[in-house]
C-alpha cells in the first residue's frame, strides 16, 4: 500500500515577487510593442527572469547587449539596470529612438553620483563587478569612481585617508548586504559620505527581511527566481545564514519530491523579477506534494508605482478608453 505524505505546511512571503522598478520596466516594453509593433529593441534582459523575457521575445521584443546589433534608427528601450552616458551617447549617434525603462530608484543612484563627482569626491560604490546596474553607474563618473565589493577593497584602496569619499551602493543590496562595507569605509575614511538608510531599495529591504522572518518558521524555503537574478540568489543566502536549508528554483517543475521528505514546514517567496504566476504554479505543486496547509506570512505591505516615461503616458490612457 503506498503512504500518504507527511502533511506539510507552507507559508509564503509577502511581499514577494515583482517590486515597483520590475513591473515598470514590463509595462513599458508592453505598451511600446503595443503601439509601435516589432521588432523592439531592449539593450540588455530587460529584467533577470528567463521566463519574461521569453513571453517579451514572443511578442517581438530583441535584447541586444550590443548596440551594434540594433539597425539605425530603430526603437530602443533601456532595461530596468539603467544605462551609462556612453550607452546614450552611443544611442545618439546611431540616430536611435530610445525609450528609457531604468528603475528611477537606479536613476536616483546615477543623479547622486554625479552630484558627487561635481562636488569634487572620490566616490566608493558598493556592488558586484561585472553586474549590469553596476557598469551603468559606474559610467556616470568614470575617473573617480571606484567599486568595492568587500571590506578588503576597502583597505586595498589607492587613496589617501583625507581624501573627500562619498558612498553609492547597488540597489539591489540590502542594509544587511553593506553593513561590513560601510564600517570599513568609516574606519578607513572617517569623514566619508555614507549613504541614507533611503539609499536603500525597498523592495530588496522587504524581500531580505521577510525572507529571514520565513526561514525562522521554516525547515525549507524554496526561492523562485532566474539563477542570473542578484536579488534572487541573495534571498537564497540570506535564508540559509537564517538557519534554513534553502533553494532556487525557477518554476514548479524544478521542485524535487525528494526535498520535502520528512520536512514538516516548507517557505515560499520569489525574487524581485519573477511573475506571480509561477508561485501560484508553484503554490499548486506543493500542495500535490502534500503542502496541505497554506498561508501567508506578511512582514510588510508595498504601495509603490512609477509614473510611466511621458511618451508613453498617453498610449496608456489610449488603452484605457481602447482607442
Ligand atoms: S529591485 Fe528596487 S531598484 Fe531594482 S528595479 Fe526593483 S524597485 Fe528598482
Amino acid at each position: 500500500m503506498q503512504q500518504e505524505p507527511t502533511p506539510k505546511s507552507l507559508l509564503v512571503a509577502s511581499p514577494r515577487g515583482f517590486c515597483a522598478g520590475v513591473s515598470y520596466a514590463i509595462e513599458i516594453v508592453d505598451l511600446v510593442l503595443d503601439h509601435y509593433g516589432p521588432p523592439v529593441y531592449v539593450r540588455h534582459e530587460i529584467v533577470h527572469n528567463r521566463h519574461v523575457c521569453e513571453r517579451l521575445r514572443a511578442r517581438g521584443a530583441v535584447f541586444v547587449d550590443d548596440l551594434a546589433e540594433v539597425p539605425t534608427g530603430s526603437l530602443l528601450i533601456y532595461s530596468a539596470h539603467g544605462v551609462s552616458p556612453a550607452v546614450r551617447k552611443a544611442a545618439a549617434e546611431r540616430a536611435l529612438r530610445v525609450i528609457d525603462a531604468t528603475c528611477p530608484l537606479v536613476t536616483k543612484v546615477h543623479l547622486e553620483a554625479l552630484r558627487f563627482a561635481r562636488q569634487d569626491y572620490q566616490i566608493l560604490l558598493i556592488g558586484h563587478r561585472g553586474h549590469v546596474e553596476v557598469e551603468g553607474t559606474l559610467g556616470h563618473a568614470p575617473d573617480r569612481m571606484h567599486l568595492v565589493e568587500t571590506a578588503e577593497d576597502v583597505e586595498k584602496l589607492d587613496l589617501p585617508t583625507s581624501e573627500r569619499v562619498a558612498v553609492v551602493t547597488q540597489t539591489t543590496l540590502s542594509v544587511d548586504d553593506t553593513r561590513d562595507v560601510i564600517d570599513a569605509i568609516r574606519r578607513r575614511f572617517p569623514t566619508a559620505r555614507t549613504p541614507d538608510k533611503d539609499d536603500i531599495c525597498y523592495a530588496t529591504q522587504n524581500r531580505q527581511t521577510a525572507v529571514k522572518e520565513l526561514a525562522a518558521a521554516s525547515e525549507l524555503v524554496l526561492v523562485i527566481g532566474s539563477p542570473t537574478s542578484s536579488n534572487a540568489n541573495r534571498l537564497v543566502e540570506v535564508a540559509k545564514n537564517s538557519g534554513a536549508d534553502a533553494r532556487l528554483i525557477e518554476c514548479a517543475d524544478d521542485v524535487d519530491p525528494a526535498w520535502l521528505a520528512g520536512r514538516t514546514s516548507v517557505g515560499l517567496t520569489a525574487g524581485a523579477s519573477t511573475p506571480e504566476s509561477l508561485v501560484q504554479e508553484t503554490i499548486e505543486r506543493l500542495r500535490r506534494l502534500g503542502c496541505t496547509q497554506v498561508g501567508d506570512l506578511e512582514t510588510a505591505r508595498e504601495n509603490v508605482t512609477f509614473a510611466l516615461p511621458p511618451e508613453l503616458r498617453d498610449k496608456k490612457v489610449c488603452e484605457a478608453r481602447s482607442c
